[in-house]
């Protein structure tokens, strides 16, 4: 096999917070460019949330819903396994949408093997433990009743709701300090711990990096995903281990 034509296999990517929407075109292109020209012939992706910038249920009707799952599909049928995770945006994606999308949901978090290393991978909204009122918010809206109460209300409203709660996270964010909507250390050691894991992976912060976490006495790793705001970028994994690749867009 020719190296053209095997260039991702072998590895794994991660993406988060790419916020798809019509109103940023440059983002939807830059995604599709990805999926053909990294993401083609590799072992898997997974998308760790708020692929898009809201969502209001499978009859989404954004040009970029329609396109993204027809060219997810696409890399599903070629053999790349394609894995989604709720975000906090798009945590009303369900499964009609996936299957048009060839991707399989996965719940949050997720404790997979990579190359034989044991990894987490969690949307990361979670984490931010310090955030009290997003943590009550997130339980009130995630809830299985409240998510079924959610999809039987006829678009327009879902519409509404779902504009209003942005909103109102917007104005909320305005007055938080940077530190309570970042995760909290204790958090990921205790998560670390519990999972018996020593790699994590997550979005939602927009804080890409590498971090190290001494966790009982072993050095692990906690990599957070780049968003597709002003820039863009992944995660990329194979049995040496993993990098972060941010470019701006
Ligand atoms: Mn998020």
């Amino acid at each position: 096999m020719s190296l053209a034509s095997n260039r991702g296999a072998g590895r794994t990517f991660f993406v988060a917070d790419l916020h798809l929407t019509d109103e940023r075109p440059a983002a939807t292109g830059r995604f599709f460019r990805f999926l053909q020209d990294e993401v083609t012939g590799a072992d898997a992706l997974y998308i760790l949330g708020d692929l898009f910038e809201a969502w209001t249920g499978d009859d989404h009707d954004e040009q970029v819903a329609r396109d993204a799952a027809s060219r997810l599909k696409a890399l599903a049928d070629a053999g790349t396994a394609v894995y989604f995770m709720h975000g906090n945006r798009d945590f009303m994606l369900a499964q009609r949408y996936a299957a048009q999308s060839g991707m399989t949901l996965i719940g949050d978090p997720t404790r997979i093997d990579l190359y034989g290393v044991p990894t987490l991978l969690m949307h990361g909204d979670t984490l931010c433990t310090d955030d009290l009122a997003y943590q009550d918010f997130r339980r009130r809206v995630r809830h299985p009743f409240v998510l079924a109460l959610l999809r039987h209300l006829p678009r327009s409203l879902r519409r509404r709701l779902a504009r209003q709660a942005r909103a109102g996270s917007e104005s909320a964010k305005a007055g938080k300090a940077a530190e309570i909507m970042d995760v909290n250390a204790e958090e990921v050691g205790r998560v670390l711990r519990e999972q018996a894991v020593c790699r994590l992976i997550h979005g939602h912060t927009h804080r890409p990096a590498r971090h190290a976490h001494v966790v009982d006495g072993s050095d692990c790793e906690r990599w957070v995903l780049p968003d597709w705001y002003e820039r863009w970028g992944y995660a990329v994994c194979d049995a040496a281990g993993c990098a972060l690749r941010v470019e701006a867009l």
